[in-house]
């Protein structure tokens, strides 16, 4: 609008407020009313409004420069607080925007609902070219746990509801919820509008699981010689650290934990067995999945398991029992229900746990551990840094600080900060997880910072860090008490890769060595450091921790720090074999 442009007269349909309310204000009333408290999102034509009308109603909004991170942000809420995170967008690009990290919910198990403005119906179903016009519930259904949308102002409460028991109900999701622009405008009467607003009953219901099945488990486990808890990311999200420190502390059963599931019990408890992945997979020989899936980062149960080993699963979706390998124990129910009748059972039975097993775990994680010390005391005073020699100052400082939300993503920079930093609080450590993605760090630790209060400190790989890094100017405009740290090895794996065309290009993985990222913290009015040696980024971690003001730390490591993961070396030609380590 120009500065000569006189505004529009109000529409001759407008609510006439107090007496007339509209669909966008019953949707702010619907989702208070299930005790939606925050909101992640970036705003346009036609959720504006809605938004304004939200905050109105104390419902927390916080805006985001790219909807994406606002959906990890709602999807790490959900999976932080056990309740739905809510996701706003706009229609076309921001629903397709934030649909990827719906998508990444559901595939996770994050509880999360994406409402998404749409255009009205009938000129998209014409393919007649309206405003952002895209079939997006269409588009979403395929992705998603459940997709809804929602035509008639009178149908907002129902809709709210059901896209809240769809995300937690049974194995949480990512849910869509497609609000018509009609609908958000539609004027209602507002004691009718009133009249439809009610309080659901038992919108998380416990799933118990049949007493037949916890006998079976209960038996096999009893029975085992050299069993082991494979602790899974559905353990933290289901709250069970109380029930499974007791049935670890009354079996003797060794730990051990997925990546996200570090901390449920403790990382360096006498029986996790966290150094012992290999040996459990190949001796073990009855594994109890404890909210843990078969799924990829196990090898699917096939390869390196041994063939004997029988499972016991403890899941709440019985669509995942039997996927990869045969279970012989499924307990299907929510692992409360679950944990808490296998206690129950306990005096029953008597544990038949060969101690040599135990001790071995034990001696083989001692080795394990003298060997990372001194790996990491190794590489202490390499300048310029390494991964390892960064860790040698991240991990004793987030150990003693148990209580930091740590978000974790690139490539070493994942795997060598999960190895390297031990958790001993459920739910603190926040990552990739199942797809192993890049691209969820600000939105994650903005999430983690907002749901919980707490301090975050996202440990980043700069290519990583690249997907998301424009809302770390989010993290500073809403003041959130989160420290990004950024590995520079400038690039994807390194910055050593080599452009084959000798054409002046960068190598499809390199990025930039010199870049300096602190200067883009100091653009957002952060506080900022650039460090070169470990003891000056162990100095910057504590203060930027203790101070809880947002802080990025620009860690200069090495160009040739890291090594490219995953590759299908077989496969690569010759000219590939120098620069792949
Ligand atoms: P990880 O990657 O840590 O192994 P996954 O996401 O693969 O974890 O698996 C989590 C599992 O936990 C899923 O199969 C999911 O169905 C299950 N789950 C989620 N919530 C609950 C719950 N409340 N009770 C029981 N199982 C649950
Ligand atoms: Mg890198």
């Amino acid at each position: 609008m120009s500065t000569t442009d006189k505004p529009a007269a109000p529409a001759a349909n407008a609510p006439s407020y107090p007496d007339q309310v509209t669909g966008m204000w019953l949707l702010a009333r619907a989702l208070g009313k299930v005790g939606i408290t925050d909101m992640y999102g970036l705003v346009g034509i036609p959720v504006t409004d809605f938004s304004y009308l939200a905050q109105e109603q104390g419902i927390r909004f916080v805006g985001f420069r790219h909807e994406q991170q606002a959906g990890m942000a709602a999807a790490t809420h959900g999976y932080l607080t056990g309740k739905p995170g809510v996701l706003l967008t706009v229609s076309s690009l921001g629903f397709l925007n934030g649909l990827t990290a719906t998508a990444n919910a559901t595939v996770n198990c994050y509880p999360m609902i994406q409402i998404s403005g749409s255009s009205e119906r009938e000129p998209i179903d014409l393919g007649q070219g309206n405003y952002e016009a895209l079939d997006q519930l269409a588009i979403a259904r395929p992705l998603v746990k459940a997709a809804y949308r929602v035509n008639r102002a009178e149908d907002i409460p129902t809709a709210v509801v059901r896209a809240y028991r769809a995300a937690v109900s049974g194995r949480p999701g990512g849910v869509y919820l497609d609000v018509t622009t009609p609908c958000l405008g539609q004027i209602l009467d507002r004691t009718v509008a009133e009249s439809l607003l009610y309080d659901p009953v038992d919108l998380q219901p416990a799933m118990p699981p049949s007493p037949e099945a916890v006998t079976r488990a209960m038996q096999l486990i009893a029975g085992a010689r050299r069993p082991a808890l494979l602790i899974g990311k559905g353990a933290a999200f289901a709250r069970v650290e109380a029930e499974l420190k007791e049935l670890v502390d009354k079996t003797g059963i060794p730990y051990l934990p997925m990546s996200m599931a570090k901390g449920v019990l403790p990382d360096d408890g006498p029986l996790s067995a966290l150094a012992c992945r290999s040996t459990i997979m190949q001796q073990a020989d009855v594994v109890v999945l404890v909210g843990a899936r078969l799924n990829w980062l196990l090898s699917r149960g096939h390869g390196k398991w041994s063939d004997t080993v029988r499972f016991v699963q403890l899941d709440i979706d019985p669509v995942e029992i039997d996927c990869n390998r045969p279970i012989a124990a499924p307990v299907v129910g929510d692992l409360k229900s679950t944990l808490d009748a296998m206690l129950a059972a306990l005096p029953g039975y008597t544990m038949s746990i060969d101690p040599a097993w135990t001790a071995a775990l034990q001696q083989q994680t001692r080795q394990k551990n003298a060997k990372f010390a001194q790996r990491l005391a190794d590489n202490a005073s390499a300048v310029p840094m390494n991964h390892w020699s960064a860790l040698t100052a991240i991990k004793p400082v987030l150990e003693s600080n148990p209580d930091v939300i740590l978000v974790n993503e690139g490539a070493n920079t994942l795997d060598d900060t999960r190895d390297a930093v031990n958790m001993s609080l459920p739910r603190h450590r926040i990552d990739c997880a199942t797809w192993a993605i890049m691209g969820m760090g600000m939105g994650s630790a903005i999430g983690a910072a907002i749901a919980t209060g707490k301090t975050v400190v996202a440990v980043e790989g700069d290519s990583a860090f690249g997907f998301s890094g424009m809302d770390f100017s989010t993290i500073c405009r809403f003041r959130l008490p989160v420290t990004v740290v950024i590995l520079n090895n400038g690039g994807i794996y390194n910055g050593i890769g080599v452009n084959l065309a000798k054409n002046g290009d960068p190598a499809p993985t390199t990025l930039d060595i010199n870049a300096r990222y602190d200067k883009l913290g100091e653009a957002f009015g952060a506080d900022t450091y650039y460090v070169t040696t470990p003891q000056q980024l162990a100095d910057a971690l504590k203060a930027s921790i203790a101070s809880r003001r947002p802080t990025l730390i620009d860690v200069q490591l090495a160009a040739d720090a890291g090594k490219e993961s995953g590759h299908i070396g077989y496969l690569n030609p010759e000219s590939l074999q120098h620069i792949i380590v």
